[in-house]
């Protein structure tokens, strides 16, 4: 237990991480942790890497820092202009990228940066920004307004502004218990009628996940999904968000999650994996026109923080990068992905796995009570942390969450692997996750 430091939590201790190599970390009892959720979907290329903190050391010898607001720097705009050559077509020649140092922090500019793009263009009365429910967009009180998981809200409800939340995209559980195709897309239609419950004219912006993240493990949208909700959106001039902070970067196999239903948002959020751990580092790629809106208004974006930009952070991604091209490591993601996955086979078949979700190194495996009824396990049992708590005694840490079904009930673990993953691995993170089921059927 620590004495001085804040822990996320005075009941539970947790582990002293002395050290990382590749998949794993080393613990001050000296044992080797394989980081099967990339710490919670952070590390792709692996831990230790000298390349990188070589890169944060040689930048800080020659400038730590300087403030956005009286110098640029060379570094930031090469990032930027490498980060906007990942994203769509139409972020590529004139995209522009506000850094941050995080998630949480993306989503506040994209927030900010939506509502001012609107008061540029003389519609002022734009000020809700839409969301779905059981999302995450970060912990700041603008990202938990938007964010719309139940019981990480409850505390701060009084705090935060409420301004919509839809249905989520939830295939395991529809909230309109319905399957898809026949559903016809029931919940992305959802944004229209929430539309015209709030008034359009009202809305800046609809933010979402592409791939839920944590709070849905890693729930996919059926094809048709997204280009629905992103013609909605242009239907009514509301710009698109994707929050790619946990799905960016390669994460689910292409270098955005926005590429497999081909939609181009207004504004992509990246985070966790363009640094891989190496530095706090997040941003908002913004597409030209969400840009020139204020290029060619009133000029400045009345937003800004002491680190955006951070020299130190720049190096670390440009060397996570490095790392990324030269091992062909996004073009990894998906065999692994696949291997992982087939892995993951003889637990699908247990009747307390309801679910295994997700695309590229990024899934999610729901626990159920019951496989036919899909009832989950009271939330009391504390099923997501038993199996956390199996799987680190065989030396390999997941990432337990609860509350998947209604923000309280529910339980799964997200797998988010570094890249560099290999089959002694998986089957490393095959045979835990078998263990956990084994524990708990019994
Ligand atoms: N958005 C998404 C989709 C996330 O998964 C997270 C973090 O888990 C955030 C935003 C917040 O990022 P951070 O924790 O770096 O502030």
């Amino acid at each position: 237990m620590t004495d001085a430091l804040f822990p996320r939590s005075f009941r539970k201790g947790v582990p002293t991480a002395v050290r990382g190599d590749g998949c794993y970390l080393i613990t001050s009892d000296g044992r080797r942790i394989l980081d099967a959720a990339g710490s919670a979907a952070v590390v792709s290329i692996g831990h230790g890497r000298h390349e990188v903190t070589d890169a944060i050391a040689a930048q800080g010898r020659s400038l730590a820092f300087a403030h956005t607001s009286q110098f640029q720097t060379e570094i930031a705009e090469r990032l930027a202009q490498r980060l906007r050559s990942l994203a769509p077509p139409s972020f590529r020649d004139a995209g522009r990228v506000f850094f941050t140092s995080g998630g949480s922090e993306a989503t506040e500019t994209a927030l900010k940066l939506a509502r001012f793009y609107h008061v540029e263009r003389g519609e002022p009365q734009r000020v809700r920004i839409l969301a779905r429910r059981q999302s995450y967009h970060g912990s700041t009180l603008g990202a938990m307004a938007v964010s719309g998981n139940v019981a990480r809200r409850a505390p701060y409800l009084p705090l935060l502004q409420d301004w919509g939340h839809i249905a989520p995209c939830y295939c395991y559980r529809c909230p309109f218990e319905k399957t898809f195709p026949q559903c016809n897309l029931a919940c992305a239609h959802d944004l229209e009628t929430e539309l015209q419950r709030v008034d359009p004219k009202t809305v800046a912006a609809f933010i979402f996940e592409p791939l839920s993240g944590a709070t849905l493990g890693a729930a996919e949208p059926p094809d048709g999904y997204v280009q629905t909700i992103a013609d909605i959106c242009r239907r009514h001039g509301i710009l698109l968000i994707a929050d790619e902070v946990m799905t960016g970067m390669g994460r689910t196999g292409a270098n955005f999650a926005v590429y497999h239903w081909s939609v181009s948002p207004d504004m992509i959020l990246v985070g966790k994996g363009i640094a891989s751990g190496y530095a706090p580092l997040g941003g908002v790629i913004a597409a030209p026109h969400v840009a020139d809106a204020i290029a060619t208004g009133s000029g400045a974006f009345p937003h800004g923080f002491t680190y955006q930009a951070h020299p130190l952070a720049m190096a670390a991604s440009h060397a996570v990068l490095d790392i990324l091209e030269r091992e062909k490591l996004f073009a990894r993601v998906n065999s692994a992905g696949a291997a992982l996955r087939r892995a993951l086979d003889p637990i699908a078949k247990s009747p307390i796995v309801g679910d295994i979700r997700g695309r590229g190194l990024l899934f999610g495996v729901e626990f159920v009570r019951d496989g036919k009824s899909r009832a989950p396990f009271l939330a009391s049992a504390g099923i997501a942390e038993r199996v956390r708590q199996i799987c680190y005694d065989q030396n390999v840490a997941v990432y337990p969450i609860q509350g998947c079904v209604d923000g309280k009930d529910g339980d799964h673990v997200l797998l988010a692997p570094p890249f560099t993953l290999g089959d002694a691995e998986i089957s490393q993170i095959a045979a835990a996750l078998q263990a956990a089921v084994a524990q708990i059927s019994s």
